[in-house]
C-alpha cells in the first residue's frame, strides 16, 4: 500500500505552509500565553482568524465550489488539519465539522446558499442542541418540544453541555414534534440564538474556562425554512452529525500527539530520565500507540476519500484516540513531574506544553461525541457483530 500523497497534494501542503509563514502572526499558544487576552478576545480571534482562512480558499476545502468550498478531496482538507495546529482552532469548528455534513447531505439547496458561506466565514457560529439533561447517551429520550405555531414552531424545553453556546449566534436543535413516536417524531431545527425565549447560560469547567453551556427555549420561533429534511426526519440526520462528529480527526489527532510527544521526550531528556528502562518503555509504547492510531485513521481517510461516509469505524478511532490522550498526559504528569503541572507561562513551566491544561481538557474526551462505553457497544455490534 502507498500512503505517501501525490504530487498536488505535496504541492498544496507546501502552499499552505507558505501561506501560514506569511499570515500566522504568533502560535496560538503565545495567545494563550499572554495575560492579555481572556476568553472573549481569544474567541474573537478566532472568528477573525477563520475569516482569513476562508478569504485565502482554506475553509470547506472539500466542499463543492458553489457553496463556497474549494471542490478538493478529503485528503487536502486531513492535510490542512494536520498542518495548523499551531494556529487559532477556527471558531465554528463546530459548523464546519458537524453541521456542514448535515448540510451538504440533507438540506435544500436554498438552505445550503443561505448557511453554508456565513458558517465557512465565521459570520455566523454555530452550536449542537442535541444533549439534554436526561438524553445523553440516550439520545432518543430527548424532551425539548418544537410546538405547532402557524407555518412555523415554538420550542419548549433545555439543552445541556452545549459547547460554544456561550460565543454562538445560531445553534441546530433536534426537538420532538411528535411524542408518541421515539426516533420518527425528532425534527432537526436551525435556530438563532439571539432572539426572546432563549437563554444562554455559562458552565464553568474543571480547565476554568466556559466553553461550553446550557440553552434554555421558553417559546423560541423556529422557523419551518429552517427545518433540515422533514419533520421526523431528524434521527436520521442527526446520525450523519454522529458520524462525522466522531471521524472528522483522522490525521489531526496523530499530528496533534506528535506535538505533544516531542515536548515529553524533551522533557525527559532535559531532567535526564530518557535511558531509564522504565522511562524508555513508557514513552516507546506511547510513540507506537500514536502511529496505530495514524494507520487506523489513514483507512478512515482512504474510505472517505473514495466517497465513503464515516462508519462504525469512526468508533474505534474515537475510543483510541479519547484514552490516548488521558494516558499521554497522565504519563507527562508523571514523567515530568511539578513542571508539567505548572500552567503555561509561571516561571519554570515549559513553554510548548500546557499539561496541567491537557490532563484536566482530555478528561471530557471519553465522554464528548459518545462516551467510550457507547463506542464499544457499537464496535461490538457493528464491527464484531456480538
Ligand atoms: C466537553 C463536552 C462537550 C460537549 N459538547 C456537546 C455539544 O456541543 N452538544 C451536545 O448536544 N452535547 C455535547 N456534549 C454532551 C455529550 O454528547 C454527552 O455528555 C454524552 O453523549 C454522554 O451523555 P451524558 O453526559 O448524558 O451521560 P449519560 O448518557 O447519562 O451516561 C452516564 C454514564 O453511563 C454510561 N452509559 C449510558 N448508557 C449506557 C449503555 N447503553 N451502555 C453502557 N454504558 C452506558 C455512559 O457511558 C456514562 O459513563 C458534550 C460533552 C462534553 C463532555
Amino acid at each position: 500500500m502507498d500512503l505517501r500523497f501525490s504530487k498536488e497534494q505535496e504541492q498544496f501542503r507546501s502552499d499552505l505552509n507558505g501561506w501560514l509563514e506569511d499570515n500566522l502572526e504568533r502560535p496560538w499558544i503565545e495567545e494563550l500565553r499572554d495575560p492579555e487576552n481572556n476568553e472573549k478576545t481569544l474567541f474573537e480571534l478566532r472568528r477573525s482568524w477563520q475569516g482569513k482562512l476562508y478569504q485565502a480558499g482554506y475553509l470547506g476545502i472539500h466542499w463543492p465550489r458553489q457553496w463556497g468550498g474549494r471542490g478538493l478531496t478529503i485528503v487536502e482538507h486531513a492535510i490542512f488539519m494536520a498542518d495548523t495546529l499551531q494556529a487559532p482552532p477556527i471558531a465554528s469548528r463546530v459548523g464546519i465539522n458537524l453541521l456542514g455534513p448535515a448540510l451538504i447531505h440533507h438540506a435544500s439547496e436554498e438552505q445550503r446558499q443561505r448557511f453554508i458561506p456565513k458558517m465557512l466565514s465565521g459570520e455566523e457560529v454555530w452550536c449542537q442542541g442535541f444533549s439534554e439533561p436526561d438524553a445523553g447517551s440516550d439520545l432518543a429520550a430527548l424532551r425539548t418540544r418544537a410546538v405547532p405555531d402557524g407555518e412555523d414552531f415554538r420550542l419548549e424545553g433545555q439543552k445541556v453541555w452545549t459547547t460554544f453556546g456561550p460565543w454562538s449566534d445560531w445553534i441546530f436543535v433536534l426537538a420532538r414534534t411528535d411524542p408518541e413516536d421515539r426516533y420518527g417524531g425528532i425534527t432537526f431545527f436551525l435556530v438563532p440564538l439571539d432572539q426572546p425565549g432563549v437563554e444562554v447560560r455559562p458552565i464553568r469547567q474543571i480547565t476554568g474556562e466556559s466553553e461550553f453551556g446550557e440553552v434554555f427555549f421558553s417559546g423560541a420561533l423556529a422557523k419551518r425554512e429552517h427545518i433540515i429534511g422533514e419533520i421526523g426526519e431528524g434521527w436520521k440526520i442527526a446520525m450523519t452529525v454522529l458520524a462525522y462528529e466522531r471521524g472528522s480527526m483522522s490525521l489531526a489527532h496523530p499530528a496533534r500527539f506528535d506535538h505533544n510527544l516531542r515536548d515529553l521526550v524533551r522533557g525527559v531528556e532535559e531532567n535526564g530520565t530518557l535511558e531509564r528502562p522504565d522511562v524508555r518503555e513508557k514513552v516507546g509504547r506511547l510513540l507506537i500507540e500514536n502511529e496505530v492510531m495514524r494507520a487506523n485513521g489513514f483507512r478512515t481517510l482512504a474510505n472517505m476519500a473514495s466517497g465513503g461516509t464515516p462508519g462504525p469505524e469512526a468508533s474505534l478511532e474515537k475510543v483510541f484516540w479519547s484514552e490516548y490522550a488521558q494516558r499521554l498526559a497522565d504519563s507527562a504528569l508523571d514523567l515530568l513531574g511539578f513542571q508539567a503541572q505548572l500552567q503555561v507561562g509561571a516561571p519554570g513551566a515549559r513553554q510548548e506544553m500546557n499539561w496541567g491544561h491537557e490532563a484536566l481538557w482530555v478528561r471530557a474526551g471519553t465522554i464528548l461525541a459518545g462516551t467510550s462505553e457507547i463506542q464499544r457497544n457499537i464496535i461490538a455490534k457493528r464491527i464484531l457483530k456480538l
